[in-house]
């Protein structure tokens, strides 16, 4: 205890952050705590590595810099332009595509951008519904991209959970959408860009494809690409890529080029956030390398082992199972909510989300659903036994819903002892 006490106090010593703003300090310290101590199911999150993490907070955050790479509006732009080009040089080469945009602030802002060059107001967009496990930025009603835009979403088959390409057919001979988009957030299958595409085709629409989920996968063949089918295709760089909060364009397409670049900056943005660039040139170059390939190989068959174990305990897994890092459960047999099953699995220290099913009500306080994801525990060093462990903690804790202390306490004591052994952020 003494040691513990002088270790965290030296730090304290050297840490202008702590002298001068310790309500911040201690959040921050709490955080990197939390993260070493709780597992992280959440099928959008990760761990960044030490590099990326160092490169976040760099002095470069004090470059204001609009432009792009050689064609800035202000000087002292020579080491950010070596900064931002690696990063469009290895999104490029991880990708295999001719043009790579590394300023989105963020996945939500890299589809406004695609917006702003694609569609005027009131264009009819088709994308995969909330429901089916598309995202807000695709249209849906709260975001600018439903108020400003005349969308309507596609769903999944009831029986299978999985897209119902005819379905999205003949909706989109009625709809006539100018873009059609495919990818989300909660949809656990392989994704068919080459039937999407001849959809888009029939209607005369443009084909935005939304990795943001499944970057990892596809820059590592893990899953299909849409690069060489879809007109444009963006991400994030968290989730499975492992990088920072950021977002990317990519396209084929030298057609669309200019108007890509110009509706980032100046369309829908401003100065280029450096350290996030930074950030985001590391992660890249981290994805590069073969560890990154054997990696995600690690992250699809955790998520494989997590959703066998799931369902062999009776769990409902919309549509059976997986084919990447993302797991939907439906926790409606267990007499629970969704809220209610976050809730239990959080006083384990096992973190994930509550989500809507397929056909589920619209209100959140309602939803049955809780997504979990492999992307985090395997970057702590777990394999498929610990998952196939974790899916019987989580089987264990939905069964029992809070009543027997002894479940709860049982997982928890598990989970620290998980937890010791991979701190991420040791320290
Ligand atoms: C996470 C996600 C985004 C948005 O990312 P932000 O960086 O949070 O704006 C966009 N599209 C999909 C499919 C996502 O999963």
């Amino acid at each position: 205890m003494d040691d513990l006490r002088t270790a965290v106090s030296s730090l304290e010593n050297r840490s202008p952050l702590a002298q001068q703003d310790p309500l911040i300090f201690r959040a921050l310290e709490d955080e990197r705590r939390r993260q070493n101590r709780q597992i992280e199911l959440m099928a959008s999150e990760n761990t960044v590595s030490p590099a990326v993490l160092e490169a976040l907070g760099s002095v470069i955050t004090n470059k204001s810099l609009e432009g792009y790479p050689g064609k800035r509006y202000h000087g002292g732009a020579d080491f950010a332009d070596v900064v931002e080009q690696a990063a469009i040089d290895r999104a490029k080469q991880l990708f295999n595509c001719a043009y790579a945009n590394v300023q989105p602030h963020s996945g939500t802002q890299a589809n406004q951008a695609v917006f702003l060059a694609l569609l005027q107001p009131h264009d009819r967009v088709l994308s995969m519904s909330l429901a089916a496990g598309g995202h807000l930025s695709h249209g849906a009603a709260p975001s600018y991209s439903g108020r400003w835009f005349t969308a309507e979403g596609y769903g999944v088959a009831r029986e299978t959970g999985r897209l119902d390409y005819d379905a999205i057919e003949a909706q989109a001979l009625a709809f006539r959408p100018k873009l059609l988009i495919t990818g989300g957030s909660a949809y656990p299958r392989v994704i068919d860009f080459q039937r999407l595409r001849a959809i888009a085709d029939k209607v005369g629409a443009y084909f935005l494809v939304d990795i943001a989920h499944i970057a990892g996968l596809v820059a590592t063949g893990h899953h299909p690409s849409p690069l060489p089918i879809a007109d444009v295709v963006t991400s994030t760089t968290t989730k499975t890529l492992r990088g920072p909060r950021a977002g990317l364009i990519l396209t084929n397409r030298e057609d669309l080029t200019r108007k890509l670049q110009a509706s980032v900056f100046p369309g829908v943005q401003g100065g280029v956030h450096l350290p996030a660039v930074a950030g985001k040139a590391v992660a890249l170059a981290e994805a590069l390398k073969p560890a990154f390939r054997a990696y995600i190989g690690r992250v699809v068959a955790n998520a494989h082992a997590l959703a066998a174990t799931l369902v062999a305990r009776g769990i409902t897994v919309i549509s059976g199972g997986t084919d990447t890092h993302l797991i939907l459960i439906d926790v409606s047999n267990r007499g629970l909510k969704g809220q209610q099953a976050q809730d239990l699995l959080y006083a384990a220290n096992l973190t994930c989300n509550k989500n809507p099913v397929p056909f589920d009500s619209s209100n959140p306080a309602e939803w049955v659903g809780l997504r979990l994801g492999s992307p985090s525990g395997t970057s702590r060093g777990f394999g498929e036994a610990t998952f196939a462990e974790i899916g019987h903690m989580v089987a264990d804790l939905l069964d029992d819903g809070g009543r027997d202390p002894a479940v709860k306490a049982r997982v928890l004591k598990r989970v620290e002892e998980l937890c010791r052994a991979s701190e991420p952020y040791p320290g």
